[in-house]
């Protein structure tokens, strides 16, 4: 076992380079499955099934149409059977997944490290990508996230990593939460969500309490650059797409307009209303807040690989 080991240790460098090019083709195939994760995930639809079709023409994807990045390219960005667009994000978060899987086999080498924090970055993918379509952060992927981040600190006992997981979790989740309730104490309303409380007490539970004050520092810095990009490029948010809940809700408000409108039947409201329903409401960029989530995993991320040099810089290294 141990000889195996040690070969494995010993692989030449054009062997490292064709299992970093093995990690980034199941990373694509795995950002993928994340596409899906990220279109069903909160409307509450199965990830499993039906298998994947056009949202326009609702026509199955053939698996030679579904290879990732490549079929995108291929079909030069559209639908085989109707020509319908296809959004570029889907191939972004297949080259993303793919880039990050062959980042983490580069920083952790082939030990127990590497599956942890593979299933870690790759859980943080798909919760970013929700967070910035629908401003939240879905309880289904944080809080199975922070158990699994908790048990997987046990993996490391022997270097007391589940303390430092444990504190992590109460200190992270307990941070924000304070924040929270302090900021509603002075504005009278809420400032973060619950959402990006369960996510850090999430990133703590992964990577220990000593890792917060880096997330905290870098997302938080990294977010106001981002919010001020945006201002001076002048690019806007879309506002966030609903929830299931939230679409059977204007569902049943339309059906309540509809019988009012019937009731009154009177002419003139009933071209005020279509008039209302036709001018699509522009929602403005402060309207639309930019997610903390996003910023919150990337930080998490990059931890993952400048957290030593970061802790060297602090603790006065050369100083
Ligand atoms: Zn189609």
């Amino acid at each position: 076992m141990s000889e195996t080991w040690a070969l494995i240790q010993d692989f030449s460098v054009e062997h490292r380079t064709w299992l970093a090019v093995m990690f980034g083709l199941f990373g694509a195939t795995i950002g993928s499955f994340l596409n899906v994760v990220i279109y069903r995930l909160p409307l509450d639809k199965s990830i499993v099934r039906p298998r994947s079709f056009c949202p326009t023409c609702e026509q199955n994807i053939a698996w030679y149409d579904n290879v990732p990045v490549l079929s995108y390219l291929l079909l030069r960005a559209r639908c085989r059977h109707c020509r319908s667009y296809i959004h570029w994000r889907y191939p972004l978060v297949e080259l993303l997944t793919a880039g990050l899987w062959v980042a983490l086999f580069w920083r952790f080498g082939l030990g127990l490290a590497l599956p942890v924090h593979l299933l870690f970055v790759t859980s943080l993918v798909a919760i970013s990508f929700i967070d910035f379509d629908h401003r939240i952060i879905p309880n289904e992927i944080s809080l199975p996230g922070i158990l699994l981040g908790f048990a997987c600190s046990f993996l490391w006992m022997e270097h007391g990593f589940h303390w430092e997981s444990l504190i992590g979790l109460l200190v992270g989740g307990g941070s924000l939460l304070l924040i929270s309730m302090v900021y509603l104490l002075l504005r009278g309303r809420e400032g973060m969500g619950m959402g990006d409380i369960k996510l850090l007490a999430m990133l703590g539970a992964w990577l220990g309490w000593k890792s917060l004050l880096f997330i905290l520092l870098f997302s938080s810095v990294q977010g106001v650059l981002a919010t001020i990009g945006m201002v001076v490029f002048g690019v806007k948010l879309k506002p966030p797409l609903p929830e299931e809940w939230e679409l059977e809700e204007m569902e049943k408000e339309k059906a309540a307009k509809k019988e009012e409108q019937a009731a009154q039947a009177g002419q003139e409201e009933e071209a005020e209303a279509e008039a209302v329903e036709e001018s699509e409401e522009e929602v403005p960029f402060m309207g639309a807040a930019i997610p903390f989530g996003p910023f919150l995993a990337l930080s998490a991320v990059e931890y993952l690989f400048l957290g030593p040099w970061f802790f060297s810089l602090i603790s006065g290294h050369g100083a």
